[in-house]
């Protein structure tokens, strides 16, 4: 008896100590943040879809009175893009590499392959070198492949940035396959018991059906351990639509963003993981080697909302 006078009680004092948020409230929070979110770079697609989760999820729901209305759905909002990248897979890539290394040294199965993908411009080979740094100071032996046989400059890049590092670069001339280049490092590894194979590979622009089927050919060739898509931060729904013509094709299974240094909101890490479903692993964040750092949602969701937090 006293349970049901307490729970009659209880939900008397929710009547009084909790209301609810007027169409006008919703559409006026949304509206703030759906601004926010533009100024973020956060692709369209991406802002309609949480727009509208979130519209559903808050009408009709009871709110304390006391609580600051605005600070509340900012913090739904916030719950629906933790909710965004805790369902990508989370990918432990240093973890990875070092238990198929150890595997290659014990027997021989081979090095763990990272193949790396992007349009020219976005920071793929610089990525690559900072990536041969951090498997080195992984303790992890590293060779690059040259696959970007076609961009005049390209190989030498490559070559320049693995000379100052002191990794060794498998190349061949201009104009030859890329699949068979990413396969002869790989097999320079296996021969010399080296750790990692990371590919560097061409960029030209992304509707280039050509291009697609140059790393369609390079991952059936090779079998890589890892396709990392490399994107701009500074690129915008540029960025997302080659994200999504290389998912179409490779089905890649990560993302780098780079130039997030430049970038102050980087609304397109956001709608890369959204469209895309793979996890961000890393920000480049420089031009050395070491600019280069692991993502961190917490800090990446903070710096999306300071200017309304
Ligand atoms: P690729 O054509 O995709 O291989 O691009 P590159 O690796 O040649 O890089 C293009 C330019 O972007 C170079 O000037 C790099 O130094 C610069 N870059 C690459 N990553 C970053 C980064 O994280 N931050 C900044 N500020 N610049 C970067």
């Amino acid at each position: 008896m006293f349970d049901k006078l307490k729970s009659a009680l209880s939900s008397l004092s929710k009547i009084a100590t909790h209301t609810t948020l007027s169409k006008e409230d919703i559409d006026s929070f949304l509206w703030d943040f759906e601004v926010a979110l533009i100024e973020a770079d956060v692709a369209s697609e991406v802002i309609e879809s949480l727009n509208s989760n979130l519209r559903a999820k808050l009408s009709g729901m009871k709110i304390p009175r006391s609580e600051d209305r605005e600070k509340f759905v900012r913090e739904e909002l916030k719950a629906a893009i933790r909710e965004t990248f805790s369902k990508t897979k989370t990918i432990e890539l240093i973890q990875i590499a070092k238990s198929k290394a150890s595997k290659n040294r014990k027997e021989e199965k081979g090095p763990f392959v990272i193949l790396f993908l992007g349009i020219n411009g976005v920071g793929k080979t610089t990525t690559v070198a900072k990536f041969a740094r951090l498997m080195e100071k992984n303790k992890l032996s590293v060779v690059v492949a040259a696959a970007d046989t076609h961009r005049a400059g390209a190989i030498e890049q490559l070559t320049e940035h693995a000379n100052r590092l002191k990794v060794k670069t498998i190349a061949q001339s201009y104009g030859s396959d890329p699949a068979a280049v990413s396969k002869d490092a790989q097999l320079y590894a296996q021969a010399h018991g080296t750790d990692v194979v990371i590919i560097d590979t061409a960029g030209r622009i992304q509707t280039s059906k050509n291009l697609m089927e140059e790393m369609s050919k390079i991952v059936r060739v090779v079998q890589p351990d890892i396709k990392i898509f490399v994107g701009d931060s500074l690129a915008g729904n540029d960025a997302i639509s080659q994200a999504k013509e290389f998912q179409k094709y490779t089905d890649f299974d990560a993302a780098i963003l780079t130039k997030a240094d430049a970038d102050v909101k980087g609304g397109g890490a956001l709608s890369i993981v959204f469209i895309t479903q793979r996890p961000i692993l890393y920000l480049g964040v420089g031009q050395e080697y070491d600019d280069l750092m692991p993502f961190n949602m917490e800090d990446f969701i903070t710096s999306l909302f300071e200017k309304s937090d």
